[in-house]
C-alpha cells in the first residue's frame, strides 16, 4: 500500500507523517482459545488482529461467483472453499461481514451457521470433520452491499464498485480465512449487466455476453491473501500490453482515469527494472486498475494493483515492488509489515531515482537525516513490530533510510544478492522480520546485531556509526 502523503516524505520534505489514514480495526484482547478440542480456534493469534482467521483448517482454493447489479448494489454470491482440516471439527468459522448468508453446506450437506462478533460466520457441519481430510464449504449470500471506502467494497463515481483495503477488505464481499497464515489460490466469476466491465486478479479466463448479462472469469495460479484479491466493476477502458517474455499485462481505466494510460505504458520497463533487482516476476500476468474514486491509498492487489487518481510513477514502482515484497512473499504476521513497505518504499524512493534517473540518493539520505534526526516524532514508532494500528506509518518514511544504511554497511555486493535470494526463497510463501535479520546476518561477517536493534527495535535515532555507515560517512 502507498498513501498519498508518502510522496511528500519521499521527497525529503521536512513534513511529518499524517496519522495513519487506514481505518483501524482494534484488536480485541479477549480472544480465548476454545476449551472444546473439536472447535477450530476463533483467531490464529496474529499479535495485532488475534481474531482473524481460524485455527482448525487451511484453505487451498477459493472459487467465488458473484452476480452484481450496480444500480441497486445487490450482490448475490456463492463462495466454494476447498479446505483441509488440521484437527477434528464439529464447529469452525470464516471471516465474513458481507451480505446476508442464506445457506451453508459442508461437503454438500446443509450446515448450521450463525454470525458472531464483527466479522465471524460460525459454521456447524452436519457431521464433524475428521482431522487431516479435505472438505468443501459452500456459502450462499445475497443482499445490498454497503459502501465501505478504504476498508472493502467501495462504490465508484459511475455507480460501479471495487474492493480495496489493507489489512481487511475481502470479508466485505466473500467469506474467507482472513489471515496472512493461510494463502490459497483464487478464482472469481462475476456476472453483471452487459454494459459493465469486470477486472480482477490473474488471468482473464472468459468474458461472455449472454442476453442482458456479461459473465467474466478471472483466475490466479499462485496462492494469495484476502486483502490482495480484488474485483472492480466499471465502464473500463482496457490497455493490453506484453512483457518481452510474453507475460500479458492487462490494465483497466475507469471513466475519469483514461489519462493514466501513458503512465501505465511504462509498466513493462518497471517490471524489467524490478526483475533486475529481485529476480523473475513472480506471477503469470500483471497490469493495473486505475479507479476514479477519491481513494486515500493505492494497493498492491495481486498481479494488478489498484491505483488512486493521484498515482504517479513512484506509486507504480512501489505497488509493483510489492508483487515480490508482500504478495508472492507475504508477511507472517502484521508486525512484519516492514518486509512489505520498507522494500516497496526503498525501491520507489531510492533505487528507481538512483538507477533510472541518475539521482544522488546518498545526498537525499543525508539531507533527510539532517532534517529529521532531532525530531523525536520521526523515530517514535519502531520499524519492526510498530504496534497495532501503527503498522502503516514509520515503514514508509523510515524504512527506506534503514535499507539505505544497511546497504552501505554491508556493501552492494552483499546487499543486492542477499535481498534477492531472500525474497525468491519465500516465493508463494511467507516470511518474518526475524527471519530477514538472520538471513542477512548469515551473508556477512559484519556483526549486524547492534545495527538491526538501533534501526528496527529502537524508537530513538540510531547512533552515528549506524546512521552513516561506510561511504555515507560525511
Ligand atoms: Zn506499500
Amino acid at each position: 500500500m502507498c498513501a498519498l502523503v508518502v510522496g511528500v516524505l519521499a521527497a525529503s520534505a521536512p513534513v511529518l507523517p499524517a496519522q495513519a489514514f487506514v481505518p483501524v480495526q482494534v484488536a480485541s484482547s479477549g480472544t480465548q482459545p476454545p476449551t472444546d478440542p473439536l472447535v477450530g480456534a476463533p483467531g490464529l493469534g496474529d499479535p495485532y488482529y488475534p481474531d482473524d482467521g481460524n485455527g482448525g483448517y487451511h484453505v487451498e482454493h477459493y472459487a467465488v461467483a458473484i452476480d452484481y447489479d450496480p444500480p441497486t448494489r445487490t450482490l448475490t454470491g456463492t463462495a466454494r472453499l476447498s479446505a483441509v482440516s488440521t484437527q477434528p471439527l464439529r464447529e469452525f468459522d470464516l471471516d465474513f461481514n458481507g451480505p446476508a448468508v442464506q445457506q451453508v453446506t459442508v461437503d454438500d450437506l446443509p450446515a448450521g451457521f450463525a454470525s458472531a462478533g464483527k466479522h465471524k460466520l460460525v459454521i456447524t457441519p452436519a457431521l464433524p470433520i475428521l482431522p487431516g481430510l479435505p472438505f468443501t464449504v459452500t456459502v450462499r449470500y445475497s443482499g445490498i452491499e454497503a459502501d465501505t471506502p478504504d476498508a472493502g467494497w467501495t462504490i465508484s463515481p459511475s455507480g460501479g464498485a471495487f474492493a480495496a483495503g489493507e489489512p481487511h477488505s475481502a470479508a466485505t464481499w466473500y467469506p474467507l480465512n482472513d489471515t496472512p497464515l493461510d494463502k490459497a489460490t483464487f478464482d472469481l466469476t462475476v456476472t453483471v449487466p452487459r454494459q459493465w466491465q469486470v477486472v480482477s486478479n490473474g488471468m482473464r479466463i472468459r468474458d461472455e455476453v449472454n442476453g442482458p448479462k456479461r459473465t467474466v472469469q478471472w483466475a490466479t495460479r499462485h496462492p494469495t491473501l484476502g486483502y490482495l484479491t480484488t474485483v472492480a466493476i466499471d465502464h473500463f477502458e482496457f490497455l493490453n500490453q506484453r512483457r518481452a517474455d510474453g507475460t500479458p499485462l492487462i490494465s483497466a481505466f475507469a471513466p475519469q482515469a483514461g489519462s493514466r494510460k501513458a503512465l501505465e505504458r511504462r509498466l513493462p520497463e518497471v517490471l524489467d527494472f524490478l526483475e533486475s533487482l529481485y529476480g523473475p516476476y513472480p506471477f503469470e500476468s500483471g497490469g493495473g486498475i486505475y479507479v476514479d474514486t477519491d481513494l486515500h491509498f493505492s494497493l498492491e492487489t495481486q498481479t494488478r494493483p489498484i491505483y488512486a487518481p493521484w498515482t504517479d510513477l513512484n506509486t507504480v514502482v512501489h505497488e509493483n515492488t510489492h508483487q515480490w515484497w508482500g504478495d508472492s512473499m507475504s508477511v507472517r504476521h502484521w508486525s512484519d509489515v516492514c518486509l512489505n513497505e520498507c522494500f516497496a518504499s526503498y525501491t520507489a524512493d531510492y533505487l528507481w531515482p538512483e538507477r533510472k534517473e541518475g539521482k544522488d540518493v546518498d545526498a537525499q539520505y543525508r539531507m533527510t537525516i539532517a532534517k529529521l534526526r532531532d525530531n523525536p516524532k520521526f523515530w517514535a514508532i519502531p520499524l519492526q513490530n510498530p504496534g497495532a494500528g501503527r503498522e502503516f506509518t514509520a515503514v514508509y518514511y523510515r524504512g527506506p533510510l534503514f535499507l539505505h544504511a544497511l546497504r552501505h554497511l554491508i556493501g552492494d555486493g552483499v546487499f543486492f544478492p542477499a535481498v534477492a535470494r531472500f525474497v525468491q526463497s519465500h516465493a508463494d510463501g511467507r516470511a518474518s522480520m526475524p527471519e530477514f535479520r538472520r538471513f542477512v546476518q548469515d551473508t556477512t561477517h559484519t556483526d549486524l546485531s547492534g545495527f538491526f536493534a538501533a534501526w528496527l527495535d529502537a524508537s530513538t535515532p540510531p547512533p552515528d556509526r549506524y546512521l552513516y555507515p561506510g561511504s555515507l560517512h560525511a
